[in-house]
């Protein structure tokens, strides 16, 4: 799965988040002393536990599910499905008359076995069936399930990445929001697939299957495997048959229906044989759908060769559905994404969804063919799909660009774990399983194996994942079983490095100091560990130092694991520059206090983007021509990154070097490749130039740039300065088809709008552009410009933000306390400016604006009272979804 966390400031996170991992509770034995036996006791130096330590074992395997057979059909206008599942299965080991299923909120009509009933218990979310005999572990059944789903019908809880249970979504089954095409999708993971079809909701379950699927003929249906058939049945209705028949677990299940666009794509397998990979659209982005996902067919036989295990399953099919409850899934072949993903070519320019694409993808080897066999070891899967993007970045961008996004993971990895707490990557002493979706399963994870992989090499690296795939394809699998399969490859014992990264918490907090002997031409390095080391170990970590000498550059290996480790590297002649752990590659918080002119010296010899960036950063500081030019080179660096970095240093440059730091931006401004650079270029020059020079760039980039960023940033700066002009070239704009200019229009009209601006707002939140994340903003937007304006626009927004609460999805409602407490407190702001302006009124004996200002004042306060009560009525929701 891809979680997508937005971040729209701190509280709003705060809010998303999960709860906190509480400390063990450790309550200290009594050291009563009685005078009678006082000397014989002995005061314990410790606190002793009074309890076994939480451990989330994994399931027991009761029963091995071997074939999982489905006839569904839906009744849209209930929410609700009616199906046949009929289970093949047999005892794991011991002899057994039971079979146990999970079937959360349904309703069992039957339980037979060759036409004849079974009895049966249905409580509590799990059916026990009485077999009616003893089978033993060599004799396989099968009992056929008539049932009814009813996820609407259920208490659903949920979590900060997947954000409800429910399993099966019916959206707008009757077609009564306009713009929102009716469909039907599920989501498994974590345990929701019981909701859909009885089964074992576990990750260390796996089962073949097939999906008979009868709907209107006017739908498309997708599922997982191969579809065997599509056959009408009359009354204008029609069957498809789905069939994998390799295992997979039941999380992976998937099912979708609604009247989707297929548009087809092919992958060409190594034998020559052509596999589907089609992408399931909706009809008006059916022209956009190849520019969106058309890499897939690269990806899979990149990483195809990459994992040496060809992409094992039938097809690979892509779907994008509304008010989607996380980032994307990796359903075996049939993989959804929210849709975020919608975007035309002109917003690709700016932004594309490669990566989710690449981490889908690659779940289908670490996910979908081994399978963690509990969440406490979901990093098993989370950790690779993280690094998938990594490994696609690095092969079709460069290096750089891997870096940089990797540096991002990184700082995603510190925030969630400063928000939520630390804990092991394996972590067994959880309070709910959905907390496994944080940024240690995914952003620390993914670190790590590039932390492994720049250990063992990539030869070694890429071999040991082989190994481990190998091993243990279609099987569930622990931690253990990925570190023997890298011991195997490599012949090291390789527990020092799981223990510490698998199995603690936290990260190296490390200081670099150094002082240069010329003497006797050693430089000597100091490396303290300085981590919380009741959070963490000491660790042992393999680094890399260059040192740069006049003969060149020497790389030395080096093994931190002292608290104070001692290094002393020789040099010949004039010792030009050093940079610790020069592939940048350790997860670590670094302190780094080089002099000036060797950070000058790392910007030009480090290799690494984040071993440049630094050198550029301090390398920058102070005036000397050097640390100037320093500047002016950056701005032209092959690295786009490196470039906006260098873009935000420009206000450093002084007198005739700010003149040609100008020059630079304008043209960065103008004919940068990359759109980001524009943007901040052109922003940056608002900063350096004046108001009426800069204008008239604003303007050319708003009418002549590509891209919806650019003319964005555009509009904001010259909003600045010049609101009208801004306003009158957004209006045009207001009609291009773009999710992310309507946003940045919107961003506009907060600051500027008029009343008459409404109507922009109404069509944008009414309509279908909108996608994904960009609507919260605009939502964000739209009560900052109704916070702006008169009694009318706040009574007529009252509507508007009940229709988004009811039909905006999910994230709309998660975030929907925070905008309507906000116009709440405005319009008290409004009624103390209203009331103050009617004291000067009733002072002047203005009679006639007296009465208008006190009917003004109660329209406010009748405001109020409304949005108040809105407020308060979700809170009274959120604390009852928490209970
Ligand atoms: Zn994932």
């Amino acid at each position: 799965m891809k979680k997508q966390l937005l971040i729209i400031g701190t509280t709003l996170v705060l809010a998303a988040c999960g709860a906190k991992k509480p400390e063990p509770v450790v309550i200290a034995p009594t050291t009563e002393t009685s005078e009678v036996v006082a000397e014989e006791i002995i005061e314990p130096e410790v606190e002793l536990p009074t309890a076994r330590p939480v451990y989330r074992e994994t399931e027991t395997i009761l029963t091995d599910l071997i074939h999982t057979r489905l006839e569904v059909e839906f009744d849209w206008a209930q929410s609700r499905m009616n199906g046949v599942a009929q289970i093949t299965a047999k005892p794991h080991f011991y002899t057994s008359n039971q079979l146990i299923l999970d079937a959360k909120g349904m309703d069992i009509n039957s339980v037979k076995m060759n036409g004849a009933p079974l009895k049966f218990v249905y409580a509590d979310d799990v059916l026990t069936i009485n077999l009616g005999k003893e089978f033993t572990r060599n004799d396989e059944y099968t009992v056929t399930i008539d049932y009814v789903a009813k996820p609407d019908e259920r208490e659903t809880g949920g979590s900060s990445a997947i954000t409800s249970d429910k399993g099966l979504y019916f959206i707008n089954p009757t077609g009564e929001e306009k713009d929102k095409m009716p469909q039907i999708w599920t989501q498994g993971e974590t345990e929701a697939s019981s909701v859909w079809f009885p089964t074992i909701d576990s990750p260390n379950a796996k089962t073949t299957q097939e999906i008979f699927i009868k709907v209107e003929d006017k739908y498309t249906t997708l599922s997982n495997g191969k579809l065997i058939s599509s056959k009408k049945v009359g009354n204008g209705m029609r069957v498809d048959h789905w069939k994998q028949e390799l295992p997979h677990a039941p999380y992976l299940f998937m099912m979708g229906v609604g009247e989707f666009k297929v548009v087809k794509d092919t992958y060409t397998r190594p034998d020559g044989s052509v596999m589907e990979v089609n992408y399931y659209v909706e009809p008006e982005w059916e022209q956009y759908a190849k520019d969106i996902f058309g890499e897939t067919p690269d990806m899979i036989k990149f990483f195809s060769e990459l994992t040496g295990v060809h992409y094992p399953w039938d097809k690979y099919h892509q779907i994008v559905v509304r008010d989607y409850v996380s980032g994307a899934m990796e359903n075996t072949g049939a993989v959804i994404f929210g849709d975020f993903v919608y975007k035309n070519k002109r917003e690709l320019l700016d932004d594309n969804d490669n990566s989710t694409i690449a981490h889908e993808l690659f779940h289908h080897w670490f996910g979908d063919l081994v399978t963690c066999e509990s969440w406490s070891n979901l990093p098993l899967n989370e950790s690779f799909a993280n690094y998938s993007q990594y490994l696609w970045d690095e092969h079709r961008y460069g290096l750089d660009q891997a870096d940089y996004y990797a540096d991002k993971e990184a700082d995603g990895y510190y925030q969630s774990a400063q928000m939520q707490g630390y804990h092991d990557l394996i972590w067994f002493d959880f309070d709910d399983k959905e907390q496994m979706f944080d940024g240690h399963s995914y952003n620390k994870g993914g670190r790590i194996l590039h932390m492994l992989r720049n250990y063992l090499g990539d030869e070694a690296f890429f071999a040991g994942m082989n190994n481990y795939l190998e091993k243990n394809k279609f099987k569930p699998a622990e931690f253990h079983q990925l570190r023997l399969a890298f011991e195997e490859v490599s012949g090291e014992d390789l527990n020092w490095f799981f223990n510490q990264w698998f199995l603690g918490s936290a990260h190296p907090v490390l200081d670099f100091s150094q002082t240069v002997d010329e003497g006797t031409s050693t430089l000597n390095i100091v490396v303290e560990q300085k981590q919380n080391l009741e959070l963490s170990p000491i660790y042992k970590l393999p680094m890399d130092i260059a040192v740069f000498d006049t003969k060149g550059k020497h790389i030395h290996r080096v093994v931190v694991d002292e608290l104070t480790e001692e290094i002393s590297i020789p040099f010949e002649g004039e010792l030009k520059g050093y940079i610790y752990d020069f592939q940048q590659a350790i997860l670590a918080k670094k302190r780094e206090d080089k002099p000036r002119e060797i950070y000058i010296h790392q910007y030009y010899n480090g290799e690494r983007y984040i071993a440049r960036r630094e050198g550029l950063k301090n390398g920058a500081k102070g005036t000397s021509a050097e640390s100037q030019q320093l500047i002016l080179d950056a701005l032209k660096d092959s690295f786009w990154g490196i470039r906006i970095d260098a873009i935000g240093l420009t206000t450093r440059l002084k007198e005739e070097k700010r003149e040609e730091g100008i020059a630079v931006l304008k043209d960065l401004a103008a004919n940068d490749p990359e759109s980001s650079v524009r943007a901040a270029a052109l922003a940056k020059l608002g900063k350096l130039m004046e108001p009426e020079e800069v204008e008239p760039m604003y303007v050319t980039a708003i009418s002549n740039d590509l891209s919806y960023t650019v003319i964005s940033s555009a509009l904001s700066a010259l909003g600045k300065d010049n609101p009208e002009k801004a306003l009158a070239l957004a209006e045009p704009l207001e009609s291009e088809k773009s999710s992310k200019m309507m946003s940045g229009i919107a961003q506009l009209y907060a600051g500027y709008g008029g009343a008459e601006k409404y109507a922009f707002f109404e069509n944008a939140l009414n309509g279908t552009t909108l996608q994904g994340y960009d609507k919260l903003g605009v939502i964000g937007a739209y009560t900052g410009f109704v916070s702006q304006q008169d009694i009318e626009i706040y009574e007529k927004s009252y509507d508007m933000y009940q229709n988004l609460y009811e039909n905006g999805g999910l994230y709309t409602q998660m975030f929907m306390p925070q905008f309507v407490g906000y116009i709440a407190k405005s319009s008290g702001a409004k009624i103390d400016a209203l009331e103050t302006e009617l004291a000067n009124y009733e002072e002047n004996n203005d009679a006639q604006y007296a009465a208008q200002t006190r009917k003004e004042i109660e329209r406010f306060k009748a405001v109020k009272a409304k949005f108040e009560a809105f407020e308060a009525k979700l809170a009274e929701e959120k604390e009852a979804s928490e209970h």
